[in-house]
């Protein structure tokens, strides 16, 4: 019912030459693939760049942030709409590097993912908690928090083109990966969530994705849980041949 997605996150990775490398492998690689939606999300150099050589196959493109206003001074930030001028067909909003390292707030985050969707961009919205408020037992209260805070002012018709990705800040870039029964649990919580802000469809209809640590060894098991309707995918993104066997996961 949900349409799978695969979305790499380059982050700050490959200049615009090895950005497009990249990108001519995975358009060969992944041109026959249809029932899955691939994004991949490279530096904001690369995007033009990398956008002309995805006309044409099933690839779309995503930036991995934006600034919530359109144009004026605001030194050094890029807007939806300039992203969607560079070729863009998503943003990744609220990754948990730019909540940990630039003190991204919920509040900030749910002004992006409004002006991203008002520029017609689809949005993937991270949320997760760090390893101390797991051991806290903490996990469910902060998935609330960031769920409600983000989608804040949203109606349910808007959450078509947000996809929730939820990475736990443990598993991000460590090598260790939630057991497929912690994401499930996380996941039925968080499609729970959507459930009380928005209504039925709206949560089952709503793609929720599982990012940290996903790999070739482990992507078949996360992808038969029930509530795990794709991954976001980081380290292993940036090789062709790991990227390519995620997509065609089993
Ligand atoms: C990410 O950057 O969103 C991510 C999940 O990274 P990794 O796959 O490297 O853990």
């Amino acid at each position: 019912m949900r349409k799978p997605v695969i979305a790499g996150n380059w982050k700050l990775n490959k200049t615009i030459a090895e950005a497009k490398a990249l990108t001519t492998e995975l358009v060969a690689g992944l041109a026959d693939v249809t029932d899955i939606e691939i994004i991949i999300a490279p530096v904001f150099t690369a995007l033009s760049p990398v956008a002309d050589l995805l006309k044409g196959s099933p690839l779309q493109l995503a930036a991995q942030n934006c600034y919530p206003q359109e144009t004026g001074a605001f030194t050094g930030e890029v807007s939806p709409l300039m992203l969607k001028d560079a070729g863009c067909q998503a943003v990744i909003i609220g990754h948990s590097e730019r909540r940990q390292l630039l003190k991204e707030s919920n509040e900030l985050i749910n002004q992006k993912i409004k002006k991203t969707l008002a520029a017609d961009l689809k949005v993937i919205f991270c949320i997760g908690e760090t390893l101390e408020e797991r051991e806290k037992d903490l996990t469910l209260d902060i998935l609330t928090t960031q769920v409600k805070g983000g989608l804040l002012g949203l109606a349910p018709e808007q959450m078509t083109d947000v996809i929730i990705a939820y990475e736990p800040v443990w598993a991000i870039g460590t090598g260790r990966t939630a057991s497929n029964e912690q994401a499930q649990e996380a996941h039925s919580f968080i499609r729970g969530l959507l459930l009380g802000l928005f209504d039925q469809a709206t949560a089952d209809a709503c793609r929720i994705l599982y990012g940290g640590s996903v790999k070739p060894a482990n992507v078949d098991g996360l992808m038969a849980q029930d509530d795990i309707d794709g991954a976001l995918v980081g380290g292993a993104s940036l090789k062709a041949a790991d990227f390519c066997r995620i997509v065609k996961f089993e």
